[in-house]
């Protein structure tokens, strides 16, 4: 519970001025006895929360994902390999107060993508900074800013955020030397932002992604420490549709199948 001096102080810092209004009508009512509940502001469980829910509210300027995507919008029913429970617990955002990791794995289609958006709004709605990212934009950015002699700074830029978002790592493997600037970048990272990586590829296979076992085995030690491991299993969203508007059957699956991992 908030004493009502710091409520006021942080509501002002906030620049919530009408509900600092009204938190001073309700206190002076409560103080007379009046109070309609017996308790000041029981809604407002920590000062921590409510900053949490003005930062919140407040959208970032651009968006930092490709598109919109939110839990609401997600159809459990078409993936039952996944536990609505477990990502709706997620949603909770705890994982990211921890600084832990979230891998999304499975084939293409299943709503890696998906999931990682909504949880990357869920993040920023509870006041967390995010950056999203495709792992090979990433890569390619480290790259030109090693070559550049800028890699530090952009180093510190992808370290900042307390969420980054790795999209669609392991659709191409990484050469040697992005494989050396990722586990750098990783370090970095290492117990102090959280990740969530999205992957088309297993954990096991992450040594060919990497094309060194050496690096691939460091980067998933970082990784793999405080981490939750979602698998998807099931068939692409976008070929259900299909399949379900008679668009395809099952003699085109396999070309359809081939164009969905490209
Ligand atoms: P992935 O990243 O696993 O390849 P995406 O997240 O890009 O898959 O999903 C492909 C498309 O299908 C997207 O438009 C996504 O919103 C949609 N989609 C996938 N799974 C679901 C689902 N269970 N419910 C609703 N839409 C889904
Ligand atoms: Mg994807």
């Amino acid at each position: 519970m908030v004493d009502h001096d710091a409520l006021i102080e942080m509501l002002t810092r906030l620049k919530l001025t009408a509900i600092r209004t009204s938190s001073t009508i309700f206190w002076t009512k409560w103080r007379g006895g009046n109070s309609p509940c017996g308790k000041p502001w029981p809604s407002f469980a920590s000062a921590r929360s409510l900053a949490r829910r003005s930062a919140g509210s407040r959208w970032p300027a651009r968006s930092p994902f490709p598109t919109v995507r939110d839990l609401s919008g997600f159809d459990f029913s078409a993936q039952p390999s996944l536990d609505p429970g477990q990502i709706r617990d997620l949603a909770v955002c705890r994982w990211i107060a921890h600084g832990d990791t979230l891998l999304l794995l499975g084939p293409p289609g299943v709503g890696k993508t998906h999931l990682a958006i909504a949880l990357g709004r869920e993040a920023i709605r509870e006041g967390y900074s995010v950056l999203f990212v495709a792992a090979q934009a990433l890569v390619a950015a480290l790259a030109k800013a090693h070559q550049e002699g800028r890699f530090e700074e952009r180093l510190a830029f992808y370290a900042k955020p307390k969420l980054l978002i790795v999209d669609e790592l392991g659709y191409l493997p990484f050469d040697p030397n992005a494989a050396h600037l990722f586990f750098q970048l990783v370090s970095r990272r290492y117990e102090r932002g959280s990740r969530l990586i999205t992957s088309n590829r297993s954990v096991g296979e992450w040594g060919e992604v990497f094309g060194d076992p050496v690096v691939a085995t460091a980067i998933l030690d970082r990784l793999l420490h405080h981490s939750h491991v979602i698998t998807i299993r099931g068939d692409s969203y976008r070929l259900r549709e299909k399949r379900r508007a008679g668009i395809f059957n099952s003699a085109n699956l396999n070309m359809e199948k081939a164009h969905d991992a490209r």
